[in-house]
């Protein structure tokens, strides 16, 4: 996403045919004054210039950027250590968790303020789950009301059953379009249970409807900063052209 773009995601292309192979971008990107999080401690994205043409004391016309966020404003992973004292850093997480077979579920039915339970990843899921596979649960929330003002007051959230079936599945990943928490929730029971299983969170995917079959190939790979509880990652789902497990 440009440097600027404030807007709702989806003004780059969304998804690409390479030869056979079809690539999704399911991020949302960093980009400066984007929309975060409203409380008195969290962080807004800067994008700023470090040196720009005209500033280049070589006289070579280069530019250099600074970027200032914090990793949970976009598409990120929330690695155990985010709430359990002593548990895995991003840096400490094996790149296999980020890059293989995954299991769109789809959870469209699932409106604002309402919880996603266990019961719906089950039916979603209709017998496709194996242990390891990756999922991505899709409402489309981010898709329809990223930039709305009250867009982290009024999601579809994971109830804490949800987590209770991922973590029994086996799931290696859990990423979704919608938030992980009920608002107002200050106990934080999702992020604890996937977490303390060493489950890692893909946070704020968006354009998972552009996923034409039930298993893809994810690409998700956390960038690697040393010792960290999160950091960005670009996801990327590909479809045609490669095994998708059993799915
Ligand atoms: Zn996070």
């Amino acid at each position: 996403m440009a440097s600027g773009h404030t807007g709702r995601p989806g003004q780059q292309p969304n998804a690409k045919e390479v030869g056979p192979l079809r690539i999704i971008d399911l991020t949302l990107g960093y980009s400066h004054g984007m929309p975060a999080y409203g409380t008195a401690w969290y962080s807004q994205v800067e994008i700023r210039p470090l040196m720009t043409p005209e500033t280049d004391p070589t006289g070579h016309g280069r530019r250099f950027s600074q970027f200032v966020f914090n990793p949970h404003n976009a598409t990120h992973v929330d690695a155990p250590s985010h709430f359990v004292p002593g548990g895995k850093n991003v840096s400490d997480l094996e790149p296999d968790r980020f890059i293989g077979p995954a299991l769109v579920l789809d959870l469209t039915h699932r409106g604002l303020y309402e919880p996603v339970t266990a019961d719906d990843l089950e039916a979603a899921a209709g017998g496709r789950m194996r242990p390891g596979l990756r999922l991505l649960l899709r409402t489309d929330y981010v898709d329809r009301h990223w930039g709305d003002p009250d867009f982290w007051q009024k999601p579809p959230y994971l109830a804490p059953s949800a987590a209770d079936w991922c973590v029994e599945q086996g799931a290696a990943l859990v990423g979704l379009d919608f938030l992980t928490e009920e608002p107002g929730d200050r106990d934080f029971p999702v992020h604890r249970r996937l977490l303390e299983a060493d489950i890692p969170i893909l946070e704020y995917l968006r354009n998972l409807k552009a996923l034409r079959g039930p298993t893809v190939w994810l690409m998700a790979a956390p960038m690697l900063v040393e010792g960290a509880e999160a950091a960005p990652v670009r996801a990327l789902a590909v479809e045609g052209g490669v095994p998708y497990g059993d799915g």
